[in-house]
């Protein structure tokens, strides 16, 4: 397990900086979220994290390790998406395997961690069948599986819920949250629901175009805001 620590990272797209010096030390098994208006960089920072988006200055450590140059393969996270890619022709179990299969893990290995993962996410009984017999919330299991069937030091989430019902959503986030609760793994969460930051973060770091505004447990931004910007997006009531 590994925290994960961001020391004045920026981020330039041409001569445009969209992240502009963040430092964020998310603790070994901290659940952190990020919220802040659309475009405002919650997705770059977290594509730097993964390593899918070059780092233009700062540095950023996964664990102890200065990880700036290292591929995405080799830092040990994994990410959730909202349009998660299920590939229509594969099995549940192919899909979930995947992650593991172009890392040539043994047969029988990958059998045992897609059962374990099937497990856990409730999955067991859809093992067989393709992602287009099964429900939105199903598929989105199937994509946390993929992700977790890895088990990564650091999970990332970019808004992975926000194409569902608002039905399934309420019943996603719980599922988050029971996930993070039996695998511990360090994780950061983008979302623009105030509610679903509210009761999945352990500390919620509010953004704004490009910098942090404020970092608190869901409780303490709510009641003491830093400024305007952080009480009108925390701190109105859900
Ligand atoms: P958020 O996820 O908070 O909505 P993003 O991180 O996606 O914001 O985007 C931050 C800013 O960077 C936006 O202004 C966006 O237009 C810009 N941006 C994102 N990706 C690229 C890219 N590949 N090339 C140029 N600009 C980009
Ligand atoms: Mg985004």
């Amino acid at each position: 397990m590994s925290g994960v620590c961001l020391e004045g990272i920026v981020k330039f797209y041409g001569a445009l900086e969209v992240v502009r010096g963040i430092d964020l030390e998310v603790r070994e098994k901290e659940f952190v979220v990020l919220v802040g208006p659309s475009g405002c960089g919650k997705s770059t920072t977290l594509r730097m994290i993964a390593g899918l988006e070059e780092i233009s200055g700062g540095t950023l450590k996964i664990g102890e390790r200065v990880v700036n140059r290292v591929a995405p393969k080799d830092r040990d996270v994994a990410m959730v998406f909202q349009n998660y890619a299920l590939y229509p022709h594969l099995s549940v179990a192919e899909n979930i395997a995947f992650g593991l299969r172009i890392r040539r893990t043994p047969k029988d290995e990958i059998k045992k961690s897609v059962a374990d993962v099937a497990e856990v996410l409730g999955l067991t009984p859809y093992l067989e069948r393709r992602p287009s017999d099964l429900s939105g919330g199903q598929r989105q299991r199937v994509a946390m599986g993929r992700a977790i069937v890895r088990r990564p030091d650091v999970f990332l989430f970019d808004e992975p819920l926000s194409n569902l019902d608002a039905k399934l959503r309420t019943q996603m986030r719980a599922e988050v949250k029971r996930l993070h609760n039996r695998l511990g793994v360090t994780s950061i969460y983008v979302t623009h629901d105030q509610v679903e930051a509210m009761t999945l973060a352990d500390r919620i770091v509010v953004m704004n175009n490009g910098m942090i505004e404020q970092i608190g447990a869901p409780m303490d931004l709510f009641n003491n805001p830093a400024n305007t910007f952080v009480a009108g997006f925390i701190g109105s009531p859900p």
